[in-house]
């Protein structure tokens, strides 16, 4: 059940209300909106008598019983949209963020190149594996804490944030200087770490599991957001089909049903999602088509000696000639790209 609080609530009657439903032995999600604020009731509220109380209280506007097990991510919870910030830019209403990067840090020259290379081409963000998940254990692995170290060095030179995959709890202290975390695909629903990245206040880039429905991961971006972090960036990138001519299936059809459905901004891959470099670019302008607040692109200097996923990354000047067909078509929806 929430409950949509009048534009003037002052706080301490909000408090005051919401103390009295954990009294009663509710949870609460407090869902703050630029005009609108929202308590949300976790429990068995079939008891409650939901006219009574908006009637009573003169700080609740309406109330709505919200029937979908995830709630904090809920569209219903929180009408406006999430605008995820990162340094003066945000993710959201009236952008198109592009992201772009490796795969993997490979090493100084090359990071440094393709950085230099996306930020002149228009990207707002660069990506860099350091940890990888490879399905062999004998497949490059990443430079690891190398790896973010010159992601860093890399910022530092260009001033694009950065965003890198973090693949377990006990790195949380590595990621600390990393602008935004990503989990993967493999690990959208490894719980203790969604619980740990929804403690570190930093943006994060959730991944669609290969093979996850759109509740499992509106699920798991709820485990962050009710572990106190409200920044969760929701990132299609392909799922597991019997489709084999394309690495996955990128499912666009999420982007549309995730922002129905949530107030989280969406971003797509379509670097994983089709693993195939021509079709990169086309899916990338149907993602923006779709409505996608966003995409995460893999590119490389010279992606046939790629450490990882070369058969699926754009070289600079590929990028640069998607980046140029993006503006056109973001101008014309009055995007800022
Ligand atoms: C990646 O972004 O390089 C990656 C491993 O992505 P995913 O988790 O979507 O496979
Ligand atoms: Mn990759």
């Amino acid at each position: 059940m929430v409950f949509i609080l009048t534009p003037d609530a002052p706080e301490a009657r909000v408090s005051e209300f919401i103390k009295a439903w954990e009294d009663r032995g509710f949870s609460t999600i407090l869902s703050k909106g630029t005009v609108h604020s929202a308590v949300c009731l976790i429990g068995d509220t079939k008891e409650v008598d939901l006219d009574h109380v908006v009637e009573t209280t003169d700080i609740v506007s309406y109330g709505k019983r919200v029937t979908e097990p995830y709630k904090a991510v809920n569209r219903t919870v929180h009408p406006e949209d999430t605008i995820v910030k990162i340094g003066d830019w945000s993710i959201g209403q009236g952008t198109f963020t592009v992201i772009a990067g490796p795969c993997s840090v490979e090493g100084k020259e090359q990071l440094l190149d393709v950085a230099r290379a996306v930020k002149a081409s228009g990207a707002r963000l660069l990506r860099g594996g350091a940890f990888k998940p490879r399905t062999s254990p004998y497949a490059f692995q990443g430079m690891k804490e190398e790896g973010l170290a010159l992601l860093k060095m890399a910022r530092a030179e260009t001033g694009l944030p950065v965003v890198s995959e973090i693949m377990n709890q006990t790195q949380a202290e590595l990621f600390e200087d990393i602008d935004v975390v990503q989990i993967g695909a493999r690990n959208m629903q490894n719980f203790d770490l969604l619980k740990v990245v929804g403690q570190m206040k930093k943006p994060v880039l959730l991944k669609r599991g290969l093979s996850s429905t759109l509740e499992e991961l509106m699920m798991s971006a709820e485990y962050i957001m009710s572990s106190g972090n409200p920044n969760v960036i929701l990132c299609e990138r392909g799922i597991r089909t019997f489709e084999t001519a394309t690495r996955n299936t990128l499912d666009l059809s999420a982007v549309v049903v995730l922002k129905q459905k949530t107030h989280l901004p969406v971003v797509v891959d379509p670097s994983h999602g089709t693993g195939i470099r021509s079709l990169v670019a086309p899916m990338s302008k149907a993602a923006l088509a779709v409505g996608a607040d966003g995409l995460i692109v893999e590119v490389h200097n010279d992606p046939a000696k790629a450490l990882s996923d070369g058969a699926q990354s754009l070289d600079p000047g590929q990028f640069d000639g998607l980046m140029g067909e993006l503006r056109a078509r973001a101008a014309i929806e009055q995007r800022r790209i």
